[in-house]
């Protein structure tokens, strides 16, 4: 297909500094759990991105220093000459597609405890580091600030010795040494170094300069910048500060990369907002310098990319979470292949690998992180070995991504569904509060089988076993889903709570379904990630009085890995939601709940007309135990109907079935690892 002329301007090239992009599409530096630690995976990661399109594709933030330790988590390192061979694997990968290769400069000052290298953490004024390790950092004196700005010389010359072509400076996320400088909640020097502005900038200035000196004949020397920390006057905000500092610096640096900081208000997801939201910030910036411009807000619509570079905002398109969940991105756009595009849903669960400190993954692309250890390629699989068809029961994301693949691959394919629509639990829950980005995983999947002529789907056909065995596919995969427990079950319960089986007792699943309930709700959620919030905010909307009861110390806790939990707490607050935490489920009465303090075990009880159970899941599994008693010769379960997990999960799930059916078993560990082969090597 041919390119839509509209978007054309995508694909212009863009000088930047000493360099020219090959076009529009900029891969801004993102996290991803790798780091030090998986370089092979990163670089074919990476390496991926660059086939896909994107002109420039940047590494993490990379610790320049010893005095700049991440640990625990797997982030870049490039502290000496030893680190160079694994961010060469990575500039090879990139420059073999005829892309640039950026580095993300990163001192992290304050940030850091240095748990590993054991350093004092470094800072403008005597500081508790982030987070609540007991560590202190130390105040830097004259001299440290002489050795800081040597660090960052060495750091980008030995960057551009390991291939890098553009060496960021790095003043975002409240996460270096130059933003705390420059915040006046971290700096209260009164030497040049502190006080005004001027003298806040002033190492940021200096190390601009330097960098530009030390590598600015080759390479070049982008800044990302926070123009605002959403933080009023505590912090740097565009009409406090943050216009400022651009005017002060504009023609310094080869490229403005801005967004709002810390990293939960730049990559925040779409249950709270949608695709632009830092652009009434970041507008600014062109018409103060005239060095190219670039920023992120999820974008995944090439009109709106289009739009922001013909009004002036952008003058590149910045992208992390759009590049993970389709690396082909800018090549689908070229092609002229828009339906193809597999758009991100907005819900961080790329955030949460990272965090974690495990190799991301993501909702819409299960290849993501399987690159290198799976050899998993995002847009090719292998083709059918077989004429053998296949029945997928079940038309959820484990379903509908299992028939996606098998067709890709050729398979003759049948996707029975039970309901008259498909999608299952995104179809549902997409309708809940600030969910509507998530059907975006069924719409990509249905767009791509129907267009394919070996996939067939039937709706409104619950299967039974007998009717499965009648259709005689030679596979059988179920992706039948799973139900919301009714019995209390959870984390923390391992029984069934008393009075669960009551009438006035509900769970997610009634509430989907519109079921009748009567005010106040008690909604007790032992489950921890989002639906708990999500119920208790529907109910709300709806205008009962609810109180939320948790066993945590805080409302929705994994969502501290989707960077939401705040954000999530503050809305129910905001609502009215009652919250209790800290509080078992005990026991339930006709009219009333008892709950227990996690703590003393001391009873509080709390009137209510209707209970919802947020706390664990079942598989729907009883067609898979019909089936395995009929001797059936291949038969499967995938995604929820196997174990109840994320929608990450369940796309995975369905995926792996996919690739793996005429594979041979795998002896022992299904996939490479770093470790032992570089030991071995
Ligand atoms: P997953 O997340 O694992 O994909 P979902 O719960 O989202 O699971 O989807 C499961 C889907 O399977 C639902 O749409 C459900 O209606 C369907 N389903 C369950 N049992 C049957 C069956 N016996 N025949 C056909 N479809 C079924
Ligand atoms: Fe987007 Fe979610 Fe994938 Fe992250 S995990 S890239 S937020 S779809």
């Amino acid at each position: 297909m041919a390119r839509d002329p509209r978007y054309d301007i995508l694909f212009e090239p863009v000088k930047i500094g000493p360099l020219t992009a090959r076009n529009r599409f900029y891969q801004v530096p993102h996290c991803n759990g790798m780091g030090m630690r998986h370089p092979s995976t990163l670089a074919e990661m990476r390496g991926v991105k660059a086939e896909g399109g994107w002109a420039v594709i940047c590494t993490e933030q990379t610790e320049i220093h010893h005095t700049s330790d991440c640990s625990p988590h797997n982030e870049g390192r490039l502290w000496d000459d030893a680190d160079i061979p694994q961010h060469a694997r990575m500039t090879e990968r990139v420059h073999a597609h005829g892309s640039l290769a950026g580095f993300q400069t990163t001192h992290n000052g304050l940030w850091v405890p240095n748990v590993y290298s054991r350093e004092i953490p470094l800072a403008p004024s005597h500081r508790r580091v982030e987070g609540y390790s007991p560590v202190q950092a130390r105040a830097m004196d004259k001299a440290d600030i002489k050795a800081m700005r040597r660090w960052h010389v060495e750091g980008a010359l030995r960057a551009r010795k390991a291939g890098y072509d553009l060496i960021y400076v790095y003043a975002a996320h409240d996460l270096t040494i130059q933003m705390h400088f420059l915040s006046r909640r971290h700096n209260e020097r009164t030497d040049e170094y502190g006080g005004s502005l001027e003298n806040r900038v002033r190492l940021l200035r200096e190390i601009l300069e330097e960098t530009k000196e030390a590598v600015g004949d080759t390479c070049a020397v982008p800044i990302r910048f926070a123009v605002d920390e959403l933080m009023g006057s505590e912090g740097i905000s565009c009409e406090n500060e943050g216009r400022d500092v651009v005017e002060m610096l504009a023609e310094l640096p080869d490229l403005w990369d801005v967004n709002i900081s810390p990293w939960k208000n730049d990559s925040i997801t779409s249950r709270f907002t949608g695709e632009g939201h830092q652009e009434p910030y970041i507008s600014f910036v062109k018409k103060v310098t005239g060095k190219p411009v670039l920023g992120v807000g999820r974008y995944t619509s090439p009109d709106a990319m289009a739009s922001l570079v013909r009004t002036g905002v952008m003058d590149m398109i910045g992208a992390a979470r759009p590049s993970i969940a389709d690396p082909f991105l800018p090549s689908k756009i070229e092609e002229g292949r828009i339906d193809d595009i597999r758009e991100c849903i907005g819900c961080n669960i790329c955030v949460a690998g990272d965090i974690e400190s495990a190799p991301i993954r993501c909702t819409q692309n299960p290849t993501m992180g399987e690159e290198w250890r799976r050899g998993w390629h995002p847009e090719i699989i292998p083709e059918k070995k077989s004429d053998d068809s296949v029945l997928v029961v079940g038309a959820g994301p484990a379903g509908l991504e299992c028939t996606r693949a098998l067709g890709q691959r050729g398979y003759a394919v049948t996707l029975a569904e039970a309901r008259t629509e498909i999608g299952g639990r995104v179809a549902e829950e997409s309708r809940l509060p600030g969910l509507s980005e998530w059907i975006r995983v069924r719409d990509y999947r249905q767009a791509q089988i129907d267009r394919m002529t070996n996939v067939e789907t039937y709706l409104d056909n619950r299967l039974s076993a007998e009717q499965v065995l009648e259709f005689g596919a030679d596979h059988v995969v179920l992706a039948t889903g799973c139900r919301w427990r009714a019995d209390g079950i959870g984390l923390n319960n391992h029984y069934p709570v008393k009075g669960a089986d009551k009438a006035h007792v509900l769970t997610p699943d009634d509430i989907i379904a519109d079921a009748a309930v009567h005010g106040p709700v008690v909604v007790f959620d032992d489950d921890h990630y989002y639906m708990g919030g999500v119920i208790a905010e529907k109910l709300r909307a709806a205008g009962h009085e609810v109180i939320l009861a948790t066993p945590a110390a805080d409302v929705s806790h994994w969502t501290h890995y989707t960077l939401e939990q705040g954000r999530i707490q503050s809305r129910l607050m905001e609502m009215g939601v009652e919250i209790s935490t800290n509080r078992n489920l005990a026991a339930i009465g006709d009219g009333d709940v008892e709950l227990a303090c996690t703590y003393t075990g001391r009873r509080y009880s709390l009137a209510c007309s209707t209970v919802v159970l947020v706390t664990a899941r079942l598989p729907e599994e009883d067609l898979y135990h019909a089936l395995s008693e009929t001797g059936i010769a291949s038969l499967a379960r995938i995604g929820d109907c196997l174990a109840p997990g994320t929608i990450a999960a369940a796309v995975y799930g369905g995926h792996r079935y996919a690739r793996e059916l005429d594979q041979p078993a795998p002896e022992g560990v299904p996939f490479r690892r770093e470790l032992p082969r570089l030991a071995g090597e």
